[in-house]
């Protein structure tokens, strides 16, 4: 086994998670030669095969070697906006809920303009770098061959990006591809197998891929894209749960709320499984067509496509998830509210064991949402009591979803679901960001920052300062830049922040 370091050059601008690591590329090329061979299933778990692994790359504490992605020193970079055109194809729809089970005629789909069935625009961001590496310990050789399948890295491969120039692998003395130094992981580690003497801690999965639902308490890599030190235990400012056990956003917020907002009692919830939604595998809930599930709870009609969408086929979805979207009616001071849903009351809120606030509402007061109360709230983060969760729209129509959030279990890296998306924010590099950012900012204006809304172009320039701007700070500090100081939808909106108890 050798330590590595591998670098890729780019020519096209690339769309990557903050956390994918390059353990997760080669895996991917290596279960699908494995597929392609016939020698395993369609769906593995990577855990299953760690010995296998442990051949060609390192495997320490449980955890496979190979770091995070960063950006060389003096690089530059400059993001672009990719125009995505969704258009509705009848056909494919058809032909895929089928699959699935489920019937859906034409005329349904040419009547219909919404959910699966809305075609739209939209922008998203990739960034123009001329190269980024990542670290590893393993056969030289495999590792090699298997990089001869890499030749795309990120998303959105399809439109050409993240296409590889060239491929340098390179010797290096230490190993970084586990941790940069004690305070700083370089990929994240289960707390359970590692002690690092970082905040910044998270539920995430332990093994690739990321998506997969099976998620643990992890120490986490830095958000800067550059190689950089954290120093969370130093600054004294943030705490964070390492021995927390993972906990499903919709049933720690029915732990706290379900006292207020009751689960519906016209449904039986005898069942047990893994939740499609939130993935949790202890609760009770109900068995069967996941889209029929949904669509009787909600008891609203075709207003909540977008679920359907999500969860096709048979499955199971626990009491937590049921009632996180169920409209019901219930009392409140004496008061009853129509059709109150957590997700309908919920709406831009941070929930912990205090209660819930909003951030801004419908339902919350007439007082101006401020930019200074935004400030002030994103300022101050690791001010927040553990553990919590953070949700916010994206557009005025656009609400969050909160089985697909996260619950926080630190102050310095911070889970936070915003409409559809879920960012991560990594408080010690947004605070930098927001030093380094007021003075740019007085000069560039708008073009400094991601835009928060989907559909809006950005505008960016490839102004020197800025380069160094954008190769440092991942796409969710400047998006949350964005929301803090320009964001329009909410300028306008008369709101404050209210306390539930
Ligand atoms: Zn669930």
């Amino acid at each position: 086994m050798q330590n590595l370091k591998i670098t890729f050059e780019l020519d096209e601008p690339i769309i990557l998670n903050r956390y994918s690591t390059i353990d997760s590329i080669l895996l991917d090329a290596y279960f699908k030669r494995l597929r392609k061979q016939g020698k395993i299933a369609e769906f593995v778990k990577t855990q299953d095969y760690l010995t296998e692994i442990s051949k060609f790359i390192k495997v320490e504490n449980n955890t496979i070697s190979g770091s995070v992605w960063y950006v060389p020193e003096y690089t530059k970079a400059v993001p672009t906006n990719l125009q995505i055109h969704k258009v509705t194809q009848p056909e494919r729809i058809i032909k895929y809920n089928r699959l699935f089970g489920s019937d859906t005629t034409p005329s349904k789909v040419e009547n219909s303009g919404t959910g699966e069935f809305k075609a739209f625009k939209f922008g998203i961001e990739s960034l123009v770098l001329s190269s980024i590496y990542f670290y590893i310990a393993g056969d030289k050789d495999v590792i090699i061959d298997l990089l001869n399948d890499v030749n795309y890295l990120g998303k959105k491969i399809s439109y050409g990006k993240g296409y590889i120039k060239s491929k340098i692998i390179e010797p290096i003395p230490d190993d970084k591809s586990f941790l940069l130094n004690e305070t700083t992981p370089a990929k994240p580690l289960s707390c359970q197998d590692w002690n690092v003497k970082t905040h910044k801690v998270m539920f995430y999965s332990q093994y690739p891929p990321y998506w997969s639902k099976d998620k643990v308490a992890c120490y986490m890599p830095s958000a800067s894209l550059k190689e950089h030190t954290d120093n969370t235990y130093a600054n004294g400012q943030y705490s964070s749960m390492p021995d927390a056990e993972f906990i499903s956003p919709t049933k720690f917020a029915y732990g706290l709320l379900s006292h207020k907002l009751k689960v519906r009692d016209d449904m039986e919830y005898n069942d047990t499984g893994t939740c499609a939604m939130c993935g949790d595998k202890e609760s009770k809930g109900i068995k069967g067509n996941t889209e029929t599930i949904i669509k009787k709870t909600l008891g609203k009609g075709d207003n909540f496509n977008d679920f359907p969408y999500i969860l096709k086929g048979t499955g199971f979805i626990c009491k937590h998830c049921i009632w996180s979207v169920s409209g019901n009616s219930v009392k409140d001071g004496g008061k009853t509210i129509k059709d109150a849903s957590p997700f309908d009351n919920l709406c831009d809120f941070i929930l912990n064991k205090d209660g819930y606030e909003y951030i801004q509402s419908k339902k919350a007061d007439k007082e101006k949402w401020t930019q200074e109360y935004k400030a002030e709230f994103f300022g101050s983060l690791n001010k927040q009591k553990l553990p919590f969760v953070i949700a916010l729209k994206d557009t005025s129509n656009n609400q969050h979803v909160l089985f697909k959030s996260a619950v926080s279990i630190s102050n310095a890296l911070i889970p936070i679901q915003v409409g559809n998306r879920s960012m991560i924010i990594d408080d010690e590099i947004l605070q930098e960001a927001i030093k380094e950012s007021g003075e740019l900012i007085k000069e560039y204006s708008k073009k400094l920052l991601t835009n928060f809304s989907k559909d809006e172009p950005i505008n960016f320039t490839s102004d020197e300062r800025l380069m160094d701007f954008y190769a440092k700070y991942d796409q969710d500090i400047r998006t949350l830049l964005n929301f803090i100081i320009f964001n329009k939808e909410v300028k306008d909106v008369k709101r404050k922040p209210k306390k539930v108890r």
